[in-house]
């Protein structure tokens, strides 16, 4: 049974003793530290206990200490940085509460730790806590060995009902993002069931919950809307596709909330996505006298996503927007991150708006009824999300792949959260996609958007060509001695096994390359190229030879 409990974990240096007593009192609460519990019951510091009894030793005092918690109720707890790498630690926390991570940057936690060693008390109590984990290796600085581990930590705290970036934040000011965390989805969790908040997207404009889970339209679609602060009719908007049933369960579950449900339908396909069926939605939306304060629901794939969130961008000037994805692609990328569009003949996507979601929905049992190809091409870019961001991901892709490509419930769940995880940490990072971590996830987009444009956007699916991209980047990216070849063979590998192309035919190859150049990535002539320095890690590189693109475009022909 979910209780009034608070759960911080993140990384050491990331606040979680600060913010989580200052929350804590913030709620009116207790306030429990795993770290202090395990010293106070053993008597010996941490690093003693590390050197006498070993990693796994300390590991089984520490979940001792969590499960001595889960006695009290009203309770924020901090817990030590390694302590959600464990699956039943955190099936611990998600079945007793709320679990809020607190991120930072590398650099900030170095700083973070540096200060308060150098501060007499904090000293103190930083000696009797210190992490072995946290030294150093040899030629390594201490940012390094924070980013290396932190890295390998991420997916975990990923995993979060809520992540709250601390970098540019006082203790006071996270203190009260977690409280408020507690107050919005905490207090949800505790008559809603399961809870099964995969992320929270905590943007400029505002913080939103992306909640994935396997069959959950019809239960949780009404109560969620009301959690999410949702008070008006709501206005569902899909495809004829995807009407029955996903349209008509949202509907349901809606009334049954006590929410007043209309629908508007449009023909399945990108056609679609134009000013001319926006004017259509608009028309609908006026004759409905809609109000500002009623929402938009899209309920589909991202055309749905696209065309409903860029009418609820701009109708009044701006109304509340829920997406309820079922394609893959829309539940991994296109319904997180507020990015809406329609098309014009002159090229895709060139009208649009930033307007993030109010909540996002993502029922991942309707991906069993998506056709074939749609469901591999959405896996080009679960994939691209592992292969630029996340090696864990990775690792699950290859051992999992066949349950995950019968889509058995509990895996393609989990992947579909830690998927949906990634895209929320990065639209958090980098909310307007101003150059920062967003382009990451433009890995193997050049090369693939540029297949798209030549080959008239019929031939390719989005996923497909983005999957002859990677091949691309790859291949560019070992020319220039930045990609291992480990990494390329692995990613050629899942490409394989995922169904996904990696050569293209019956598109010129000169055409490609002259859609490369009128790509919106292209600043002051020059090209930015997205290459993985290995499984899990991209960056962004200016400087590569044009002769090399060239022959790599003309290679990735099929024949
Ligand atoms: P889509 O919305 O056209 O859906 C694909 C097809 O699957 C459609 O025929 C649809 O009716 C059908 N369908 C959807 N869900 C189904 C289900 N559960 N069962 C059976 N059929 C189902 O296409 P898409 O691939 O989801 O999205 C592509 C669009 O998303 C493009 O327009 C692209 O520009 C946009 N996009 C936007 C972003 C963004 O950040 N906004 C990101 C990526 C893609």
């Amino acid at each position: 049974m979910p209780g009034s409990r608070l759960f911080l974990i993140g990384f050491s240096g990331a606040g979680k003793s600060a913010v989580g007593r200052r929350a804590a009192a913030l709620l009116g609460w207790e306030f429990a530290d795993t770290d202090e519990a395990i010293v106070e019951a053993d008597g010996r510091p941490i690093p003693r206990i590390f050197a006498e009894e070993g990693e796994a030793g300390f590991r089984r005092l520490e979940q001792d200490a969590l499960r001595r918690v889960l006695d009290r109720e009203r309770v924020v707890v901090s817990t030590g940085g390694g302590l959600p790498l464990d699956a039943k630690n955190r099936r611990l926390m998600e079945s007793a509460g709320l679990v809020v991570a607190l991120d930072a940057r590398a650099e900030t936690i170095e700083a973070r730790l540096a200060a308060a060693s150098a501060d007499a008390q904090g000293g103190a109590r930083a000696e009797s806590m210190a992490r072995p984990m946290l030294r150093p290796g040899q030629g390594e600085s201490a940012v390094e060995r924070i980013a290396a581990l932190k890295r390998e930590r991420q997916w975990a705290y990923a995993l979060a009902a809520w992540t709250i970036q601390t970098d540019a934040l006082s203790i006071e000011q996270a203190a009260h993002e977690a409280a408020r965390a507690w107050r919005r989805f905490g207090a949800a969790a505790l008559h809603g069931g399961e809870a099964s908040v995969a992320a929270v997207v905590v943007g400029g404009e505002a913080a939103y919950p992306v909640v994935v889970g396997w069959d959950i339209l019809e239960a949780q679609a009404g109560q969620r809307f009301i959690d999410a602060g949702l008070r008006g009719r709501a206005y569902l908007i899909c495809d004829q596709n995807v009407l029955h049933p996903y349209g008509r369960l949202v509907q349901r579950s809606l009334t049954a909330a006590g929410v007043e449900a209309h629908l508007f339908t449009f023909p399945p396909g990108e056609e679609s996505k134009s000013l001319a069926m926006a004017a259509r939605v608009y028309e609908w939306l006026a004759e409905m006298r809609a109000e500002r304060r009623a929402a938009i629901v899209a309920v589909g794939g991202g055309v749905a996503g696209d065309l409903a969130g860029f009418a609820a961008a701009t109708y009044l000037r701006g109304m509340p927007v829920v997406h309820a994805p079922t394609t893959l692609t829309a539940m991994v990328d296109s319904s997180i991150g507020g990015k809406t569009a329609v098309d014009l003949d002159a090229g895709k996507n060139l009208v649009g708006a930033f307007h993030q979601p109010a909540l996002v929905l993502a029922d991942v049992s309707a991906l069993t009824t998506l056709p074939p190809r749609e469901l591999r091409e959405g896996w080009a870019e679960a994939l691209k999300h592992g292969l630029a961001l996340d090696a864990a991901l990775v690792d699950l892709y290859e051992s999992q792949a066949d349950a995950l490509l019968a889509l058995e419930p509990e895996l393609t769940t989990e992947v579909v959260a830690r998927n949906a995880a990634v895209k929320a940490r990065v639209v958090t990072q980098d909310e307007r996609e101003t150059g920062g971590v967003r382009t990451l996830l433009n890995y193997g987009h050049t090369i693939g958007h540029a297949i798209e444009a030549a080959s008239g956007y019929g031939r390719y699916l989005h996923g497909e060509a983005v999957a002859v991209g990677m091949t691309g980047a790859a291949r560019i990216g070992a020319a220039h001695g930045v990609t291992p070849a480990d990494a390329v063979e692995r990613q050629q590998a899942l490409l394989r096994r995922f169904g996904l192309p990696s050569t293209y035919d019956g598109v010129d190859p000169a055409a490609i390359l002259e859609a490369m150049t009128r790509d919106k990535k292209v600043s002051a002539g020059a090209v930015s190229w997205v290459l993985l320095d290995g499984v899990g890690q991209a960056s962004i590189r200016r400087n590569v030879d044009a002769g090399m693109v060239r022959e790599v475009v003309e290679g990735l022909r099929a024949g």
